[in-house]
Order: structure tokens, then sequence, then C-alpha cells
């Protein structure tokens, strides 16, 4: 007998079983449309031209020591800078408790720890459907969660009402959690009036806004206006939360680079949070990588390279709404009984395209197209080459 025998594996994680079916099949024109990174148009991943420039500029001696305060310290103010706006006062008057984190994932980690030990008997409300790490995270920090209506399978857009409706209903100062653009899996995001009515009935039930930003400006192109949803809980005078990700928007998905913040009443309550931040993090890594950080640090306080940045990520987002254009008029063009108008309306790197479990496993046995099991279509693996036949697919599946 071993010490290890009643260890039985863990469920296999949905986005690896479909890359694994992927990798398992033989066809040569085979397609993976599970991944959630962004390629080019010809299927590769990218290194973006501003982390080319910014490397150039970092000394490779300066991560023989663990991050320094000065680092980490720019990181927090430049990612704050990038989502909550530049000359916002609880910038400038440092009412904000900020720490690098393990990526996005590393964030939304130490953001529930947090809410755990402060708010030990809360709850928090997740979108139906979300990224399907949300729970495994709260989860593991002994947060149960609950969900809110979110997406309406008829329009493949956003049940506004019922949304509105479970924000009522939550206890008067419930923790949610809102992805602020470019929702994972949807692709569906609320409009800025939406935002606006969310917001005011947030401030009416005292709810906690925690934001989950691992794709800002992937949905428009431009960051600021994918920042909007939190500009305007910020008008409203929220206390917020964001968990930002600089894996996708920076293309730094190895570096594990991104940042948790808390917006605060004043400095001192600023500094107290950030300790306590920086011991839930200390007992679990010690501290963050330095390299990402540091790359980071000089793209955003540097304007040339943040200016080169901007545009790459402009193009990338462009990309994608091309090939959305181009997925939903070849559909159209085989004459598709189907509406695909939602493929347009989605934004950022998901499309939810509406095929059923049954269909989806039809295209995996027949046409070799992998995707999850939800039906979601990571828009940004479609290409100008594969995207006739990924329509033809889809279009035998369903008509
Ligand atoms: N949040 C959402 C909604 C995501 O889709 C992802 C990644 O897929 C993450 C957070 C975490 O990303 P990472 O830890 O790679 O930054």
């Amino acid at each position: 007998r071993s010490w290890w025998d009643h260890v039985t594996p863990a469920l296999k994680d949905l986005i690896n079983a479909v890359t694994d079916a992927f990798l398992a099949d033989p066809c040569p024109y085979k397609i993976n449309l599970g991944v959630g990174a962004y390629r080019d148009d010809e299927g590769k991943p990218v290194v973006l031209q501003w982390v080319r420039e910014a490397e150039g500029k970092i000394g490779a001696t300066n991560f023989l020591e663990s991050t320094s305060t000065a680092i980490s310290s720019k990181l927090v103010e430049e990612s704050a800078k990038l989502i909550y706006r530049e000359d916002l006062d609880v910038i400038k008057e440092r009412r904000f408790a900020g720490i690098p984190a393990l990526s996005g994932t590393g964030a939304c980690r130490i953001f529930a720890e947090f809410q755990k030990r402060f708010y030990p008997d809360s709850t928090i409300y997740f979108p139906d459907p979300t990224w399907s790490n949300h729970r495994n995270i709260w989860g593991d920090a002994h947060v149960p969660g609950r969900t809110f209506h979110y997406y309406h399978p008829d329009s493949k857009g956003l049940n506004f009402v019922a949304l509105m409706d479970d924000v009522k209903n939550a206890p008067d100062g419930s923790f949610f959690l809102l992805h602020p653009c470019a929702h994972n899996p949807t692709g569906v995001d609320p409009t800025d009036e939406q935002w606006r009515e969310i917001s005011s009935l947030f401030k009416v039930k005292n709810h906690f806004p925690f934001f989950d930003v691992a794709y800002q400006g992937f949905a428009s192109g431009d960051v600021e206006r994918d920042a909007q949803a939190i500009r305007i809980f910020l008008e409203d005078g929220h206390s917020i939360g964001c968990a930002q990700s600089f894996a996708k928007n920076l293309g730094l998905y190895g570096h594990r680079v991104g940042c948790l913040s808390i917006l605060c009443n004043d400095k001192i309550q600023a500094v107290a949070i950030k300790s306590q931040l920086k011991q839930i993090s200390n007992a679990m890594y010690s501290s963050p990588t330095i390299h990402g950080i540091s790359l980071v640090s000089k793209i955003l306080c540097n304007p040339d390279i943040k200016a080169l940045w901007l545009k790459e990520v402009k193009v990338m987002a462009t990309r994608i709404q091309r090939m959305r254009a181009t997925l939903r008029e070849a559909l159209e063009r085989l004459r598709s009984p189907l509406n695909w108008q939602h493929i347009t309306n989605q934004a950022g790197m998901f499309c939810f395209s509406g095929l059923t479990r049954a269909e989806v496993d039809q295209l995996a046995k027949e046409f070799h197209i992998y995707m999850t099991h939800d039906g979601r279509i990571s828009m940004a693996s479609v290409t100008t080459k594969n995207v006739d036949y990924v329509a033809r697919a889809i279009h035998e599946v369903t008509a």
C-alpha cells in the first residue's frame, strides 16, 4: 500500500480535453477552434513587436534579484491607470491597493482568498455562463459560487431583464464577478446604457463589483473604449476590485503578468489592504516572476513602445472582427437557414455559436474541427485560409 492509493484522477479540464482530442487526430487539415490564444492569419502564435522593443531595453542581469519594490509599484500604478483612468483622483491620491499577480488567474485567486478572509460568510455571483476556472478559483478559496442570468440562448445575446432581476434579488451587499468587455465564453457584452443601469442598481443594492479584465482592447481594438464599463461604475462612485491579465492583450501568455487592485476610501485603508494582499501572495508564492513585470512596466511608461503596442492591439482586434464578418458572410452565401447575426454582434476572442453538443461532436468526427462542447469558437483561430472550410462544415452539421 502506498501513501497515495486513494488519489484518483481529477476531472479533465474542458479546454485541455479539446486540445488532447485535437492532438490525437492525425488528419493534416484539422483545425483547433478551442484555444483561447491569439493567432495570426496563418494560424501562428505571434510575438508582438512591442515585446521585442521592450526586451532590448531591459537588462538580463536585473532578473537575478526577486522583484524590486520599485518595479512592482510601477507595474501596479501603470496597470491602474490603464484600467481606471490616468487622471483619476483615486490614482493620483493613491487611494487604491494593488499588487502584481500571476496573470489574471493569480489576481482572481488572491482576491478570492482576500474575500474569504474578510467576508467569511460571503458568496460570489458569476454570470451564467462564465470562464470555467472561476468556479475552481473561488471554490478553492472556499467561497461558494452562485450564478446570475446573463446569456439568452434564443437571441444569443444578453438576457438583460433576467440579469437585472437577479441583481435585484441577490441579498444586499453581494459580491458579483463582471467581465467588463469581450465576455468569455459568449462574446456578449452589455451596451453602455445597460452598464449604466447595472451600475445604478448595484449602487442601490450596495453590491461589490469585481471586474475580471482578461481582454482589454480585444473587443473594440481600443483599450480605453474597452474600459468603459469600469469607467461607468467609477462615475457612480463604486468601490471596485479588478483582476487584470496581460496574457492576451500584451501577448505575454507564458510570462504570467497581471495585477490585482482594489479602490479604497483613503490612503490608510489602501496601505492596510495592500499589506493583506501581500501577505496572501507571500504565503502562496513569495513573489511573482520579474521578467514579465519589467516588460510591462517598460511598455506602459514608455510612450513610443506604448503607442506601438496600442497599434498591435488594434491589429489583433481588427483581424478578429474581419474573421467574424467573413464567417458570417460565408454562412449566408451558403444559404444557411439559420440566423448568424450573432457572430458579428458578439465581440472579442470568442463566438458563442449556438452549435449543440451533437453538432460540435459531428464537426470533430467528420470535419476534424475542434471546439469546446458549449459551441464556443475561438475566432482568433479562424483564418482567411480556413474560414470557408469552417463555414461549410458548420453549414453541413446545422442545415
Ligand atoms: N478571466 C477570463 C475571463 C479568462 O478568459 C481568462 C483566460 O482565459 C483569465 C481570466 C485568466 O487568464 P490568465 O491567467 O491567462 O491571465
